[in-house]
């Protein structure tokens, strides 16, 4: 199997005005020679100027969210479309912040993730078990089931990414034992291969939840690891880049 390109992405989530456009340009400006390809999904009205402020460097930018129709009646809405317009070139889907206060079912966001290839975006789907999930024994069950139901066979051959974020360690300082994470990116890499055959190999299984400059190194190396997306620690240039330099 070749192991796919690592991506390492940040989810700014609600966080960022354009003064934070200079940290923007402290990560686009202190990426080079990354094993990675990097990402910044900021949120949706900064993509335009990040994109423009960023235009010609190594860094991606990414929405957070999209909405399944590529324009119409919805109010307080972004379509895939118009991320693509402003500037990006992937979309996280299904984050558990979504799924959770906005009720996002795993069918939704298989919607979403057709609306993201129709755009020529790549989905990063989020899947990850709640602590309850966990203490029960249902993890590998959960996430698993996540990944069948949240991923439309049309991603076939399309460019796209697993983001494995344990609910219970998402800006909570706690994370998994390496064991565990390991376990769960397996049991990922060996779903997307009963889905999508060979071609799932190209499909990198990023980790994410209170990844730290402090824990990457550790967490980066692990088998199926294949990136991370990155929630706090991605606001500041410096935190971010010693996640990048992990690698
Ligand atoms: C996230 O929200 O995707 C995330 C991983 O957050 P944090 O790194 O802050 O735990």
């Amino acid at each position: 199997m070749t192991a796919p390109t690592p991506l390492i992405a940040g989810n700014w989530k609600m966080n960022g005005l354009t003064a934070s456009l200079a940290e923007a340009r402290a990560i686009s400006e202190g990426v080079s020679g990354a094993k990675a390809r990097v990402a910044i999904c900021p949120p949706a009205v900064l993509i335009h100027q990040m994109s423009q402020a960023l235009a010609g460097g190594p860094v991606l930018i990414g929405g957070q969210d999209a909405h399944t129709d590529e324009s119409g009646a919805f109010t307080g809405d972004v379509s895939a479309e118009m991320l693509a317009d402003a500037g990006a070139s992937m979309v996280i889907l299904g984050h558990s912040e979504r799924r959770d206060g906005y009720r996002e079912t795993d069918e939704l966001v298989a919607r979403k993730s057709l609306a993201a290839l129709r755009a020529g975006l790549e989905p990063i789907v989020c899947v990850g078990e709640t602590l309850e999930q966990r203490k029960a024994g249902q993890a590998l069950e959960v996430v698993t089931g996540q990944v069948r139901a949240s991923l439309p066979p049309e991603l076939l051959g399309k460019a796209f990414a697993i983001a494995y974020e344990p609910v219970w360690a998402i800006g909570t300082g706690l994370t998994p034992s390496i064991d565990e994470i390991e376990e769960v990116h397996l049991a990922i890499r060996a779903t997307l291969i009963e889905m999508f055959g060979d071609a799932a190999d190209k499909a990198p299984i990023l980790y994410g939840g209170s990844v730290k400059p402090a824990n990457a190194a550790e967490i980066l190396h692990a088998a199926e690891v294949g990136g991370a997306l990155v929630g706090g620690a991605s606001l500041k240039a410096a935190d971010f880049l010693g996640i990048v330099r992990a690698l």
